[in-house]
């Protein structure tokens, strides 16, 4: 019999429709100023920091004309795959969002289902709008509507962490000096970082993410993917989830975040910044190539300054450029393994899967006898008694796996490991004893004495659990 992935189960029954429940019902702009303190208030383990310095002078006269900054190298309406897919039924739905006045609240996922296996790979890029400029502003709103970098000192070698849009229409970015910020934006409010409230926000939101999504790479303290292929099926649902994601960010944090859906790390983390703040672009499959083509080659993670200028100095300017070199000229540009890297990922290639976090390496057990033991039988009980410790702790993490190590170590305390590689992830007690007590018996061979300790261990994890054995 087959089993199957289980980890969506909990997902399922997570509800962020936010339309009926007041509890967690966006505030109005008057209550604002009470959310943010009351945000504050429930941070665990506040540590009190200095209000951040402001040595901006005055304020800035200039509206916010133009807060998608970021967006610059936007490509043609006509080449957004998004624009295909989301035509019908999403459109109304966001027409009726518009109308409900929230934008996606009414996202209901106790209909979404989790998801067995899927075909092809779908993830998620998430990345929070402007972050540490974000929660300078919640902290005190009258930041909203200013010029706003978060960053070092102006006056002497600071760098811009981050900047609000206000900022940005001015062309301050992040990585740029602040001297040059303030010479863009002599207005601009600068304040220092406050890492220890950063973090307090971001592991609300990843709290709040993982009761909806539970599979999870974090890559940054504002950024990180999600696997929608585990609770979603295909990717009108995965829209339906990253809209769910960004309604329950705002409503724990009153924070935004932009998400890109797609197949690959590489799609999901271009696409994440195509409609930022507070949008979501999708990129289905089978149309990576085309959504990556028309945009700049500078975009493409992995693509440094050095790659780009030779790049540049070769006529490709885009990512489409580099996805249609031969293999002669990308050797000549590109030449070695990153070349090929690159032009597969500009082809939308990205076999990288999720990293993630709090998942063993592998389950093991282990037990020093009271006296050295020798006897044959004693051991291979022993190392059994330990394949049962171990097939119940992978059991209970829902994971298998395919490398069973037997360790062994001598009276003198030197340390033997035994290791093999099965073809199927395993997980049951009697296949994982049979195989240590094969390595037990293999390391005594190599070197036989009394043992002062066994233990048996299992890694190659996976999440899935698959055929075993005797199964298959
Ligand atoms: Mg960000």
């Amino acid at each position: 019999m087959a089993r199957t992935n289980d980890t969506g189960s909990a997902c399922s029954r997570q509800a962020v429709d936010v339309r009926n429940d007041p509890r967690r019902a966006l505030p109005s702009a008057s209550q604002r100023h009470h959310a943010d303190r009351e945000i504050a208030e429930r941070k665990p383990n506040v540590e009190p920091e200095p209000t951040a310095a402001k040595r901006g002078v005055g304020q800035c006269s200039r509206s916010d004309g133009d807060d998608d900054a970021l967006d610059a190298g936007r490509s043609h309406p006509g080449h957004e795959p998004e624009r295909n897919l989301v035509r019908g039924r999403l459109l109304d739905r966001r027409r009726r969002q518009r109308r409900g006045g929230v934008h996606g609240a009414t996202v209901d996922v106790t209909s979404l289902d989790p998801v067995a296996t899927t075909s092809t790979s779908i993830l998620a890029h998430l990345d929070l709008d402007a972050f540490f400029a974000a929660v300078e502003e919640l902290e005190d709103p009258s930041l909203r509507d200013k010029p706003l970098v978060v960053g070092g000192d102006p006056r002497s070698r600071g760098v811009v962490s981050t900047a609000n849009y206000v900022a940005r229409s001015f062309g301050i970015h992040s990585a740029m000096s602040a001297a040059e910020a303030l010479r863009r934006c002599p207005h601009a409010v600068f304040v220092r970082p406050r890492h220890v409230l950063y973090r307090q926000y971001s592991r609300a939101v990843w709290d709040t993410v993982a009761q909806i999504v539970p599979r999870i790479e974090r890559t940054g303290i504002d950024e990180g993917y999600l696997d929608l292929g585990t609770v979603a099926r295909d990717f009108v649902r995965a829209r339906e989830l990253a809209s769910a994601v960004q309604t329950s960010v705002r409503a724990t944090t009153r924070l935004t975040c932009s998400l890109g859906i797609g197949t690959s790390k590489v799609v999901c983390k271009i696409a994440s910044d195509r409609r930022k703040p507070g949008g979501i672009t999708v990129v289905p499959a089978g149309r990576e190539a085309r959504f990556l083509a028309p945009l700049a080659v500078r975009l493409l993670p992995g693509v440094g300054p050095r790659a780009e200028e030779r790049l540049r100095a070769a006529s490709v300017d885009t990512i489409g450029g580099l996805a249609a070199l031969g293999d002669t000229e990308l050797k000549a540009i590109l030449p070695g393994s990153l070349g090929k890297l690159l032009r597969d990922r500009a082809r939308g290639i990205d076999p990288r899967a999720l990293e993630l976090e709090g998942e063993p390496v592998s389950v093991s057990a282990e037990d020093t006898f009271a006296r050295d033991i020798s006897e044959h039988d004693v051991l291979h009980a022993e190392v059994r008694r330990l394949a049962e410790v171990v097939a119940e702790r992978l059991r209970a993490s829902g994971l298998s796996g395919r490398t069973v190590t037997a360790k062994i170590r001598y009276g003198d305390f030197s340390i033997r490991t035994r290791s093999t590689t099965l073809s199927a992830a395993i997980d049951d007690a009697t296949t994982i004893g049979d195989v240590a007590c094969g390595l037990l018996d293999r390391g005594l061979r190599d070197r036989p004495g009394a043992l002062r300790l066994v233990g048996v261990g299992v890694s190659g994890l996976s999440p899935y659990r698959q055929l075993s054995l005797e199964q298959s």
